[in-house]
């Protein structure tokens, strides 16, 4: 497979061929005098590692099938998305391990979904229940850390799990925070009202992420110290951000992606199962959710308290370019080759050798969203077509 498309990194026009799976060349291709108007741009495929489910159906569910899993992971790949973290949220063991299970086997029953899950996200049950940083996590199933029940859940996932996004808040977090890292999975922190000293010892233990930074926090925060600031200051986190247009505001994201540095800045899309579902009153996990006419997911019956997002990662992409001027280069590289890093995987650039996971898309500066034209798994177009890349 051979086509034309224009590089993300350096804006240049590239010949690029593919075969067996990888990318086999890319060389400078000749511009013609149109060719920068009808060219896509070219990147690698998109990675989120936050992702709860898809068009009605939460990964944190009974109801979940390895085929549901399946049909949202490949769903996806009409957002540029070729690699994803189903993430489950706060809820009983029994719900979890039902939904780890299912994961774990969708993974092993097609290979395109085993490639494309780059591991599970487990955001929860260990949170406060405290309004506010719990955010629509259900109070009844949040939870003190509980090594054996964590262990339970990695057993039921095949070992799936990659990201356990967790409050520091409990006294046995620091020995709980260690014991998990030394397992191999990513303590994230996220949905916490932690003190400064409490997130150093998580630090100090292990933990390497900020979970979607600045949301999930009480509404009214004292202005310093708090645990925004302490977060920020840490070099030693990386941190998510939703950048959705809706979760942070343009300022904000700036502000965090300034403090952080954009490489160490992760997009997440953070979907709710009800992404891709119209506007209306829906029953989650637990309470009764709202999309509003904006696009807006909310804890049903006021407009603020925000239960999950709906814009899928490009989105992300094109807005955090506007927001924090950072450019294209930059934005892309905060949803590949961040989180493939944080991961610890390999992959999300354009060289020979790698696999062709990649998108193609339309975006110009002025553009609220990337349109994503084709998409490419190991080699072969699961979305859109090459049409204008020929
Ligand atoms: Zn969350």
């Amino acid at each position: 497979m051979r086509f034309i498309a224009r590089r993300y990194d350096n804006r240049e026009l590239a010949e690029v061929s593919l075969a067996d799976g990888r990318v086999a060349r890319v060389v400078p291709a000749a511009p013609s005098s149109d060719s920068h108007e009808v060219h896509p741009w070219i990147a690698p495929g998109f990675v989120d590692v936050q992702v709860n489910g898809y068009d009605g159906q939460e990964f944190s569910s009974l109801e979940l099938t390895p085929e549901k899993v399946a049909a949202i992971v490949r769903r996806h790949y009409a957002f540029g998305v070729t690699g994803i973290c189903p993430t489950l949220t706060t809820q009983s063991v029994e719900m979890l391990s039902h939904g780890m299970r299912a994961i774990a086997a969708a993974c092993e029953s097609w290979p395109d979904v085993g490639r494309a899950v780059l591991g599970i996200h487990l955001e929860g049950p260990y949170f406060s229940t405290e309004d506010g940083p719990r955010g629509a996590h259900p109070k009844e199933h949040c939870r003190r850390p509980n090594w054996d029940e964590f262990q339970r859940l990695q057993a039921a996932a095949s070992g799936r799990i990659a990201i356990l996004t967790m409050s520091p808040e409990f006294d046995e977090a620091p020995e709980f925070i260690a014991r998990v890292s030394a397992s191999g999975v990513i303590v994230a922190l996220g949905h916490t009202g932690a003190s400064g000293s409490q997130i150093r010892a998580a630090v100090d233990a292990g933990a390497r992420l900020s979970t979607h930074l600045g949301n999930g926090s009480h509404r009214v925060l004292r202005r310093h110290p708090n645990y925004l600031w302490d977060q920020m200051a840490e070099d030693r986190l990386m941190a998510s951000l939703i950048v959705d247009g809706h979760h942070l505001p343009p300022e904000v994201v700036k502000t965090m992606v300034r403090a952080k540095t954009p490489a160490r800045c992760v997009l997440v899309s953070d979907e709710s199962g009800l992404a891709g579902l119209p506007p209306g009153r829906y029953t989650g996990s637990g309470c009764e959710l709202e999309i509003l006419a904006d696009g807006r997911l909310v804890i049903a019956g006021q407009d603020q308290l925000l239960a999950g997002a709906s814009a899928p990662i490009g989105v992300g992409v094109a807005n955090v370019m506007r927001f924090a001027g950072v450019d294209l280069a930059t934005a892309v590289e905060m949803a590949t080759v961040n989180p493939l890093q944080l991961l610890g995987k390999r992959g999300g650039g354009l060289r020979p050798g790698e696999r062709a996971d990649l998108v193609l898309f339309h975006w110009k500066p002025s553009d609220a969203a990337l349109e994503v034209v084709a998409t490419i798994a190991s080699g072969t177009v699961v979305f859109g077509d090459l049409a204008d890349a020929e």
